[in-house]
Parts: C-alpha cells; sequence; structure tokens
C-alpha cells in the first residue's frame, strides 16, 4: 500500500494547554466553563468504571466488552507534569528509531508535544508506514485508529494504544452483530445482495467511516464496500453509486447525510437506520426508495455544535469565518460558511492571508493549537463550554511514560492487533478507498437525483 507523507510535525513546546484551562475553571481562577468538573481529575480515576468517562461522550451507552484499562503503576500516577515529562524524553531517547509515536489532533498538548508527527487517524496510519524499520508504533488516539495502524503496518510492528479504554463512542454506534442483523433484513427487502442489475449494479453497497471498528471495516470488505475519511467521502460515495443503486453507510449518520446532500441526494431517500428495531424502523416502501442509509450513529464532540452558536459568533464577531467538521449536524453545516475534515480546517486557516476571525466547530484541543500556532487571526471555538473528546481525554502523559518504559524494558504493554480473518478484508476495504478515484458516476449522479427511480 503506498505511502502519503501528509503528517505534520509537533507544536513545539510551551502551547497553551486545556487542560490547565480546566483545573483553573475548577479551580475559579477562570471564568469559562467546563461540561464536567471531573475532565480535572487524572483519567485512571475512571479506568476501572464502566462508561466512557468525563467529557462530551459521557452520556453515551458503552457496550459491556469495551475494553478497560488495568491500573496504572503509582509511580505513573504520583509523578509530576514536569517528571513525565522528563520519563518521556529520556525513555523515546533510549528508543530512538525503534520507536514512533502519533498524536491525533484532538490528543491534550501535554501528550502531543511528544508526538513524532500529529495529525488525524489516517495521515497517521500512513506516517507509520514511513517507519518500516520500527519495532514499536504508539498511537495516542483511540481504540480504532491504532486498529487501522495495525492493519497498514508490517505483522512484525507492535501498535501500542496507551489506555485500552480510549475507545470511540461513534465507532462502538456500529456493532458487528447490528450490522451482520441489517444486512440480513436488506437482504429480505432486496432479494440477492450480489444480484447485478441492467445497470451493472447491486442493490446496496456498504459503505463505512474510517471511524469504525475493525470488524466493521472488515464486513464492508466482505460485502463489495469501503472505507472513507471525511476528506474523501464524496468521491467513495461516487464510486460506490458507480457499484451500486443504494449505499449503507455507518456509523456516522451527520457525514454520510451532509456529503449525500451536497451530492443532490434528496433528504427523504435517506432514511435513518435504528439498530433497535426491525428493518431499522423504516417500511419496505422507503427502503425500496432509498439511496442513503444512514446508520444511527453520531460523534458526541461534533453533536454538541449548534446554529444558535453560529448566530451568536455572527452576532458577536461581525465577519466571523465559520469552519465546521462534517460530522456535525446537517442544519448546523447548512449555517456554517464551509465545512471539512480536521485537515482542510487546518489548511483554510494556514491559506488566509488576511487577518480573520474564525469560528470553528471541531474538538476543542485542535482548535486551542490552531489560535495558538496563528497569532495573526482570531481563533475560538464556537462551543462556549469546554468538552473535549472523552476518550482522547483518556490518554495521559503517564500512560505515554508506561508504554514507553515498558519499551525500554523489553515489554510491549498494550498492543493492539486484528485478528487475520477480520484484517483481510478490512484491508481491501482500506485499498479499494485508497484506488477511488472521483467518479464518472452513476446514471442518477449523473441525471440529478430527482430523475432516479
Ligand atoms: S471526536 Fe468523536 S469520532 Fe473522534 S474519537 Fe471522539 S467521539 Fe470518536
Amino acid at each position: 500500500m503506498p505511502a502519503v507523507n501528509i503528517a505534520l510535525t509537533p507544536p513545539p513546546a510551551g502551547q497553551p494547554s486545556v487542560d490547565h484551562l480546566i483545573q483553573a475553571i475548577v479551580s475559579g481562577e477562570s471564568l469559562d466553563q467546563t461540561c464536567n468538573t471531573d475532565l480535572a481529575a487524572a483519567p485512571w480515576d475512571f479506568d476501572a468504571r464502566p462508561g466512557y468517562g468525563p467529557g462530551s461522550s459521557m452520556g453515551d451507552v458503552i457496550p459491556t466488552d469495551a475494553p478497560r484499562q488495568g491500573e496504572l503503576p503509582a509511580s505513573y500516577r504520583d509523578a509530576s507534569e514536569e517528571e513525565l515529562d522528563e520519563r518521556i524524553r529520556a525513555a523515546k531517547e533510549t528508543l530512538g528509531d525503534r520507536v514512533v509515536v502519533l498524536g491525533h489532533f484532538y490528543q491534550r498538548q501535554e501528550v502531543v508535544r511528544h508526538a513524532d508527527y500529529v495529525g488525524d487517524s489516517f495521515q497517521l496510519a500512513n506516517a507509520a508506514l514511513e517507519h518500516p524499520d520500527a519495532e514499536a508504533i504508539v498511537f495516542c488516539g483511540v481504540h480504532f485508529m491504532a486498529e487501522t495502524a495495525d492493519l497498514l503496518s508490517r505483522p512484525d510492528q507492535a501498535v501500542i494504544l496507551p489506555n485500552l479504554a480510549a475507545g470511540c463512542s461513534m465507532a462502538d454506534m456500529a456493532d458487528i452483530d447490528q450490522v451482520e442483523e441489517c444486512w440480513e433484513q436488506l437482504e429480505e427487502v432486496y432479494g440477492d445482495l450480489e444480484a447485478v442489475d441492467a445497470t451493472g449494479r447491486v442493490p446496496v453497497i456498504p459503505v463505512t467511516y474510517m471511524n469504525s471498528s475493525a470488524a466493521i471495516k472488515g464486513f464492508v470488505g466482505r460485502h463489495g464496500g469501503i472505507v472513507c475519511t471525511s476528506s474523501n467521502a464524496r468521491t467513495v460515495l461516487e464510486w460506490a453509486f458507480a457499484r451500486g443503486r443504494r449505499v449503507l453507510f455507518f456509523p456516522d449518520q451527520h457525514l454520510g447525510r451532509n456529503t449525500a446532500k451536497a451530492m443532490g441526494v434528496p433528504l427523504e431517500q435517506m432514511p435513518l437506520w435504528n439498530p433497535r428495531r426491525p428493518f431499522g424502523g423504516s417500511d419496505t416502501r422507503t427502503l425500496e426508495d432509498a439511496r442513503v442509509i444512514l446508520w444511527h450513529g453520531f460523534c458526541s464532540v461534533h453533536r454538541r455544535f449548534s446554529v444558535e452558536q453560529i448566530a451568536a459568533a455572527r452576532r458577536d464577531h461581525p465577519g466571523v469565518r465559520v469552519i465546521v467538521h462534517p460530522e456535525c449536524p446537517m442544519d448546523v453545516v447548512d449555517a456554517a460558511d464551509e465545512a471539512g475534515s480536521t485537515d482542510h480546517i487546518r489548511r483554510a486557516i494556514a491559506a488566509a492571508t488576511e487577518p480573520t476571525t474564525f469560528a470553528i466547530g471541531t474538538e476543542v484541543n485542535l482548535v486551542q493549537r490552531l489560535a495558538a500556532d496563528h497569532p495573526q487571526h482570531t481563533i475560538f471555538c464556537l462551543d462556549p463550554v469546554v468538552c473535549p473528546c472523552s476518550t482522547m481525554y483518556r490518554i495521559h502523559p503517564g500512560y505515554l511514560a508506561w508504554v514507553l518504559e515498558g519499551l525500554v524494558a523489553g515489554e510491549v504493554r498494550n498492543r493492539i492487533t486484528v485478528a487475520g480473518e477480520v484484517a483481510e478484508p478490512a484491508r481491501v476495504a482500506l485499498e479499494r478507498m485508497l484506488a477511488a478515484k472521483p467518479a464518472a458516476a452513476s446514471p442518477e449522479v449523473a441525471a440529478g437525483w430527482e430523475n432516479a427511480s
């Protein structure tokens, strides 16, 4: 698989920290607000408890079999920020090229400053490909990202997730058993799902967002489907419509809806599939007319953004440029000036030649970092309440020090591996994505969706 060299270099030390801001809010030094004062505690205080922990996903229901993190030794829990910094630096220096540390855009500053690369999940997986000699890839992100890195890396490379409790509530919303059941029900409605019609297309193509488990990527690979990112979702949907009359899109309904709507698919042809209801809660006629069946999943970080926040930003900052992530609900995307992936947001700000005020609808750690990187602009998070991603928050320098010092001692801790029977079709789905090109597309796309039957 070809490497794509788009990873970023880490930011300099000394940038503002969301953690420090939360501590200041809780101590009363800052008048800002946070969604949960427990965010001022350490993540290990929550590892033994069920749930996603404090932050944006705290209200989401966690699967009973979600991985839990064992107890972190006291020498890490009790260490100061400065001591952990020093221990991480020392371990990295000892390990040298034997290890690559990857930091997702949404990670806390105290972790990101130790990353060799900072980027989105796919950029980081590709960055790891540039280090085929590294014995270990430490992925400071969430579980599905470490799985993707394992799929793309060499079999003898160990991919490590510093805290096993760092899942992703959105990825967890597409459970493999529910997806298999959905597929069986779609077969009842559409008949043989592999039967090709006169236009050369099957009844439905499954498409999964990168933010899904390896099991879901494997399912998609086995059924002629494909993976997408928030950067290439439109190209991937064009690929799918050239091969299928419909798309089953999971887990993020908002990315699916926003992308398909921009392609001209009418909203009434995008029913929501609720896995807890027979046939997803739709009647047969609706499913027959459907062009995109949207799985009932969402990101609790991006669901916090609202049209009211955009109105307030426009009122308080005349001329503000509002950019939101396509995981935001449709009304928010419609009210914004533009929508795009984290990479799009970063590039749009970097490309602004005049001092500009930006209101950004994505995770607060990235927004804070962008504000620090571009002091010529005024950049703020649309959400006035500080509410980071609950699961990204679970990665703390204490865990990073613990896994790195484990490697120094010859012990691989928290290795993430994807079993072969899942890995093989999951790689197929990823390879299809890498090969997908903007299409001349299906008859419906070419003719306009109003004419679709
Ligand atoms: S920001 Fe949303 S999609 Fe990303 S890891 Fe957090 S919950 Fe999952």
